[in-house]
């Protein structure tokens, strides 16, 4: 029996979730904690772990989830904004299925380490 984080299960739509946009590849969602007052989780919905797991062949999941954001962005108004990834326990990964932290608004200078 394989366990489901829980982004394969908003994914699979067995728990409700605040959605901002969905296509065959990727889901975005509102962060359930946000650390900004705009904090979105671009998802792409093939299961990876992490970066450094994703196959060569499926790299292009990166450049939809960047044009998923600048469509994001441009539609609301967004002109600055953040794009992280928390790739590894150490580096503050606590689910294990890539996912990409869409930041913007005013409180950037907490987020600096
Ligand atoms: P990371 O620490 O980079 O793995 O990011 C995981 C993110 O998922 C955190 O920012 C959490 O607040 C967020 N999160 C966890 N559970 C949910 C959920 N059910 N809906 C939305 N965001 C979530």
């Amino acid at each position: 029996m394989t366990t489901k984080t829980i982004f394969e299960q908003i994914i699979d739509g067995e728990i409700p979730t605040s959605k901002i946009y969905e296509d065959d590849k990727v889901i975005v969602i509102n962060d359930i904690a946000p650390q900004a007052p705009v904090h979105y989780l671009i998802i792409p919905k093939k299961h990876f772990p992490n970066i450094q797991e994703i196959n060569e062949a499926d790299l292009g999941i990166i450049a939809h989830v960047y044009r998923i954001a600048q469509i994001i962005a441009s539609e609301q108004n967004i002109h600055d904004y953040r794009i992280i990834v928390n790739n590894g326990k150490k580096a503050g990964q606590t689910v294990f299925h890539v996912h990409f932290h869409f930041l913007a608004g005013s409180f950037f200078e907490k987020l600096i380490p």
